[in-house]
Parts: C-alpha cells; sequence; structure tokens
C-alpha cells in the first residue's frame, strides 16, 4: 500500500533508460562510449559528442553499465507486484537490437531478468498473505509478429504458420478479451517458469535464425491475477504484462524488400503506435489511438485509467551506435 501511494505520487508512467556494457569485441576494437553517467543517480544521462557534453536526458531511473539485474529489480519490484492490489501493469523494453531488451525481461539462467524476479516476487508475497487473501494466477505467452497474435502455448504451431490466429474482441467498456487464448493455471514458480520456457522454445522452433526472428517480433507474457480478500470477499482481476518489443533500428527502405519489407513496416507501424498511445495517455489527450496496432489493441485496458505502465529504452555504449540511441532516447522523451 505505502509503494502505490509512492507510485500515485510518481504518476502512472514510468521511463527507466537502462545501457548495457561495452562487449569484448567491441572492447577490442577500441570502441568508445559516447555516454556520461555521472548524474545517473539523478535519473540524467548525458549524450557526449566529441568530448563534450551535447544533450541530456531525465528519465526516472538511469542504470549505467554497471547496474546488475538486482539494481534494476529493485526499482521495479513496487510496480510489478503492484498487480496484487489489483493493478494493472505493463512493463515493456523498447530499443535497438542488442542493446539488452531480452537480457532486461528475461535475463540468463546466471542473472534472472524481470519476468522470472516478478514471477518469483508474486508468489512470495501471495504466501505471505495467504492468511488474508486468495490469489489464483495463470499466464499466457504470445507473440505479435507481422501484425498477428500467435499463442506460444498451443503445441504444435510453427513461426510463419496462420494455423491459429487469435483476435482480439471488445466484450465490454474497457474489457477486451482473445478468445482461444491458452492461460495456464500455475501455483508456484517453479510450474509458472516452465510454462513460460515452453513459450518460449516454442518461439524458436523452426525458425532459421532464432535470434533474427526475436528481433522482429514482440514477445508477450500475461500474468492474470485474481484476488480475493477473505475478510471482504471483495475480488479483483488484474495483469501484468511483459513485452520483449521488436527491435526498434531502422531498416533503411532500399536495403529491404518484399516480405522483409512488411515486416519492417510492421514493427515501425506499432512501435509508433505505442509511442503515440503512450504519449497520449501522458498529455491526457481525449482520444488515445488504441486501434492503430495489434499490440495496443491487445494491451489497451491495461494502458492508462490507474494502470501503471513502465518502460525500459535499451540503450548501447558504442560510439559507432549514437544514431541508434539518440532515436531511442527521443523517443523515450516522448513518452515521458
Ligand atoms: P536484445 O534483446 O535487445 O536484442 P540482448 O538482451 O540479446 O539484446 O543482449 C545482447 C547481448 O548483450 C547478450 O549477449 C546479453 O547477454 C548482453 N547484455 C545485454 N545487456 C547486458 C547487461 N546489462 N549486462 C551484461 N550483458 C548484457
Ligand atoms: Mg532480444
Amino acid at each position: 500500500e505505502l509503494y502505490n501511494k509512492v507510485l500515485e505520487l510518481k504518476g502512472n508512467i514510468r521511463v527507466f533508460c537502462r545501457c548495457r556494457p561495452l562487449n569484448d569485441e567491441e572492447v577490442a576494437a577500441g570502441a568508445s562510449m559516447a555516454l556520461d553517467f555521472e548524474s545517473a543517480k539523478d535519473g540524467e544521462l548525458t549524450v557526449m559528442s566529441n568530448g563534450a557534453p551535447k544533450r541530456t536526458f531525465k528519465f526516472d531511473n538511469v542504470f549505467g553499465p554497471q547496474a546488475d539485474q538486482v539494481d534494476v529489480f529493485e526499482e521495479t519490484a513496487p510496480l510489478a507486484t503492484s498487480v496484487l492490489d489489483g493493478y494493472n501493469v505493463c512493463i515493456f523494453a523498447y530499443g535497438q537490437t542488442g542493446t539488452g531488451k531480452t537480457f532486461t525481461m528475461e535475463g540468463t539462467k546466471e542473472a534472472r531478468g524481470v519476468n522470472f524476479r516478478a514471477l518469483e516476487q508474486l508468489f512470495r508475497i501471495i504466501n505471505e498473505r495467504q492468511n488474508l487473501y486468495r490469489y489464483d494466477i495463470s499466464v499466457s505467452v504470445l507473440e505479435v509478429y507481422n501484425e498477428q497474435i500467435r499463442d506460444l502455448l498451443v503445441s504444435g504451431t510453427q513461426p510463419g504458420m496462420a494455423a491459429k490466429r487469435l483476435e482480439v474482441r471488445q466484450v465490454g467498456e474497457r474489457m477486451h478479451h482473445v478468445p482461444g487464448l491458452v492461460e495456464a493455471h500455475v501455483n508456484n514458480i517453479n510450474e509458472a517458469w516452465e510454462v513460460l520456457q515452453t513459450g518460449s522454445n516454442a518461439r524458436t522452433v523452426g525458425s532459421t535464425n532464432a535470434n533474427e526472428r526475436s528481433s522482429r517480433s514482440h514477445c508477450i507474457h500475461c500474468v492474470m491475477v485474481k484476488g480475493e480478500n477473505l475478510m471482504s470477499g471483495e475480488c479483483t482481476k488484474s495483469k501484468l504484462w511483459l513485452v520483449d518489443l521488436a527491435g526498434s533500428e531502422r531498416v533503411a527502405k532500399t536495403e529491404v524488400q518484399g516480405e522483409r519489407l512488411k515486416e519492417t513496416q510492421n514493427i515501425n507501424r506499432s512501435l509508433s503506435a505505442l509511442g503515440d498511445v503512450i504519449s497520449a495517455l501522458a498529455t491526457k489527450s481525449p482520444h488515445i489511438p488504441f486501434r492503430n496496432s495489434k499490440l495496443t489493441h491487445l494491451l489497451q485496458d491495461s494502458l492508462g485509467g490507474d494502470s501503471k505502465t513502465l518502460m525500459f529504452v535499451q540503450i548501447s555504449p558504442n560510439e559507432n551506435d549514437l544514431g541508434e540511441t539518440l532515436c531511442s532516447l527521443n523517443f523515450a522523451s516522448r513518452v515521458r
């Protein structure tokens, strides 16, 4: 409850910027950093040009290359776990391919990301509250690729196959539903993680290049929470969406044709639709253009109102990536 007071004071849309470290190849190639993290603790990030400060961006949090998964989750946990208090929450990772979107959300076995830590924390709190509340948790895993929604918990589906195309249906005011989407009931973190892994595996089956594919689609985990207050009998239903977005890098139109061009256009369209929606929400615009992409349509009930949104803007420290980095930082400033 205390967490939520703090969240309300800060508003419902949060932007965290995270920069990955230079990797071994970059270090070996003598790559230089174009970013200054001196004021990161104040949420500031300065872009340098020829050794001089060029522009300073301000975010709710800035995580430099030294920040680890624990540091990041510490700031993310209050928002993620507010789903147990009946809030809808969306957490996105946005950025150029290779900047750490999957690292932040999924992480690795050695360095678990937000998805695992959030679920682990949810089950810990559920356990602590068992005398006061009863909770029911289920999870779904989906992918939005080329403006098509695919259920990754349905076995036997192959990437690119439109055998089971899911659609978003409106069933009431601020109530949308995806008929046929598998919702797997889970009782603990191990069961939950197993289901999410099944989803991740389904995503890569049959694709010639798993990385390539994953950078071109949005990977979405949804945690559905039903809560019942055992004293008052009051029931809540809420969702936590964990979204690893498609790579935001711009591809020169002259370089791509056919399928690949369509793919690129769909990615651009859905990422800008997401930016439009969040910035319309931030400026309290009367019209929120949810319908402009599958992603925003799908997440509609969990964006706006008293829902909470967190966008991780992932960036590269490499001076060679500065063009894309500035695009991502500008996108993020727009939604804040
Ligand atoms: P994306 O999903 O945005 O394409 P990845 O998450 O796959 O990027 O990250 C690219 C590479 O950089 C991976 O090998 C990943 O483990 C590594 N990496 C990303 N962020 C970090 C970080 N903060 N600390 C250490 N390694 C990182
Ligand atoms: Mg990735």
